[in-house]
């Protein structure tokens, strides 16, 4: 029975049929197979957790982001109406080589897979590990766009702009400063959106307020609603800038519906806000990297912090589908 033996694409089988790469998009894991792939997306591992403060695991999150999904084949955007991978080349370019115990090796791996994805002209789309890889990912990407200049937008109970953790750099509580820091992101470009509870403290606010960062907390969202909140966020991270690279740490979900997370915080987005946010940032903005960041699956239940996480790249793929289709 050849014929029907040969009757589906591996591409079209279901999810759960043979090797998970994202959404079984073509694996190109080397620069050769991704240069002639000519994607214009890639989604990139970065499986790193050494950089927890707390519940770690995070290094397990790019494999189950790729997972939590029962979609394959083409895939229509209800919201947008578009056809996104009819649209838009997509690849999966696999994972930056990290090994564990050696942490500044794995950010500078890290560095390196992100800046080759770029230089290929291809949107780097990195599945994190903890919220370290930030540093290598979005340094890359503002190295590669020079002289353009890149803004930040950044999702996350928490600012992550401690000088330190313990007396760690490369920590996950860090990673904004560093980019600050060293220049990567102007801080007046860096904005932040849902931050709440109780870090960090006021020392490290009041350094942020000096690099001109600006920031929405919960709180403001709850009274002014995600909407205006968002386009707010968009005008001030294109401030100067003219691109954006968009940082998602998974855990300003509340965690009622993001419990698989190393730092949960709770009084968070609402899933379907996030996902709206999503579109209607990438919609609006020249997108030149995004990250999904400290999805830990041991301490997930049902996958539904993975699912939200895919879900996190397919609303950034289908905005960037519509505005190609765009007449
Ligand atoms: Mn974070
Ligand atoms: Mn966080």
């Amino acid at each position: 029975m050849p014929d029907e033996f040969d009757e589906f694409a591996d591409a079209d089988l279901p999810a759960y049929v043979g090797l998970p790469s994202f959404h079984k998009l073509p694996w190109c894991p080397d620069d050769a197979s991704l240069e002639a792939s000519r994607a214009q997306v890639a989604i990139v591992g970065a499986p790193y957790d050494e950089g927890t403060s707390a519940r770690p695991g995070a290094r397990f999150g790019p494999r189950a982001i790729r997972e939590a999904s029962y979609l394959s084949g083409d895939i229509w955007s209800i919201p947008l109406q578009v056809d996104v991978l009819k649209v838009l080349r997509v690849v999966d370019a696999g994972d930056a080589p990290v090994v564990p115990s050696r942490p500044d090796r794995a950010h500078r791996v890290i560095q390196e897979k992100v800046r080759r994805v770029a230089s290929m002209g291809a949107i780097p789309v990195v599945l994190g590990g903890d919220h370290s890889i930030t540093f290598p990912s979005a340094a890359a990407v503002s190295e590669v766009h020079r002289p353009r200049k890149v803004g930040m937008v950044h999702f996350d109970a928490h600012a992550d702009t401690a000088a330190e953790l313990w007396g760690a750099l490369a920590s996950h509580g860090a990673p904004m400063r560093r980019l600050i820091e060293e220049g990567w992101i102007a801080g007046r470009n860096f904005v932040q959106v849902g931050l709440r509870g109780y870090w960090p403290d006021a020392a490290t606010f009041r350094w942020m307020g000096e690099q001109g960062l600006r920031w929405h907390t919960m709180a403001e969202i709850e009274e002014r609603g995600a909407e205006a909140v968002i386009a707010d966020a968009i005008r001030e991270a294109l401030d100067g800038p003219d691109a954006i690279y968009l940082s998602i740490d998974i855990d300003v979900l509340d965690p009622s519906v993001a419990p698989g997370t190393g730092t949960p915080e709770p009084g968070g987005l609402h899933a379907r806000e996030l996902l709206r946010a999503v579109r209607q940032i990438v919609g609006r903005v020249d997108l030149v990297g995004m990250d999904v960041v400290e999805v830990s699956p041991p301490y997930d239940h049902a996958e539904i912090t993975a699912r939200v996480a895919n879900r996190c790249v397919l609303e950034a793929l289908a905005a960037l589908a519509a505005k190609a289709s765009r007449p």
